[in-house]
């Protein structure tokens, strides 16, 4: 599941092949715009807001794409082949690259200036140049009887966490996921956690938490349910959070982060 981090870097790769460039292509494959035709426009900016990707070209058009649980974005030269199948959402080229975009959960095509309607909603960006940690606070704590564990990952509150970066911040503050959030002391330090492990991994293939690189050792929790926790060597624990069909995975360790009351 792409979070933040990956977003922001497949903007970045998206930018580089597209930015600047005048459009020899476009081939919509979702029903909506499917009829729709960039050729001859150029590519302005590739922009991330959370997990969300704003493709912004001439003539104040947006192309909004979201990878949702399995989509991608490849860059290849002009002509490449394209993943078989019935996979292919998007397609954008000039003279020097190719960009195909494979099962994207979301493709739009609408004026620049109405781009609220798709992100409008979006919380602080823990990675734009915007990103307002007081706002994100105030925004977690407009809901005090929600747990943690589900405010952290609803974008509405803060932009760009998913399942790995929420296990790994609630770890890091040694939080009980299912904390209400008008129980967390310091919510401060949980958005700071949060936004300092997408920082540090915004250009990083491999995400590292744990300042270690080494396989098995890169997360504190996330990937690691059965195994021995770094800190204290209990067995990681493995659960789903939020109402179904809603509910995501969570991961933590019970002597790390104990329920409150009972640690
Ligand atoms: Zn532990």
């Amino acid at each position: 599941m792409p979070e933040g981090d990956v977003v922001h870097l497949t903007a970045r790769r998206l930018g580089l092949a597209l930015d600047g460039r005048v459009l020899t292509r476009s081939d919509f494959r979702v029903p909506a715009y499917a009829t729709a035709d960039l050729t001859g426009r150029a590519v302005l900016e590739t922009h991330s807001r959370g997990k969300h990707l704003l493709t912004r070209i001439e003539g104040g058009l947006t192309v909004h794409t979201h990878l949702r649980m399995e989509g991608s974005w490849r860059i290849s030269r002009p002509g490449q082949g394209t993943p078989p199948g019935d996979v292919v959402r998007l397609l954008l080229a000039n003279e020097e690259w190719q960009a195909t975009g494979v099962r994207l959960g979301m493709v739009d095509l609408l004026p620049t200036r109405q781009e609220a309607r798709v992100v409008g909603h979006l919380g602080p960006d823990l990675l734009g140049a915007d990103w307002d940690p007081g706002e994100a606070v105030r925004r977690l704590s407009a809901a005090p009887e929600t747990t943690i564990g589900e405010a952290l990952l609803d974008q509405r509150n803060l932009a760009g966490i998913g399942t790995i970066y929420r296990a790994e911040t609630l770890f890091l503050a040694r939080l009980w996921p299912w904390t209400p959030v008008g129980a967390v002391d310091d919510l401060e330090k949980v958005v700071e956690i949060a936004q300092r492990l997408l920082h540090v991994n915004r250009e990083r293939p491999n995400r590292v938490t744990t300042g270690d690189t080494r396989p098995g050792r890169n997360t504190w929790v996330y990937g690691r349910a059965g195994r021995a926790c770094l800190r204290c060597g209990n067995r990681i624990s493995r659960g789903e959070m939020g109402q179904k069909p809603q509910e995501r995975l969570i991961i933590w360790c019970r002597r790390c982060q104990p329920e409150r009351g009972t640690g």
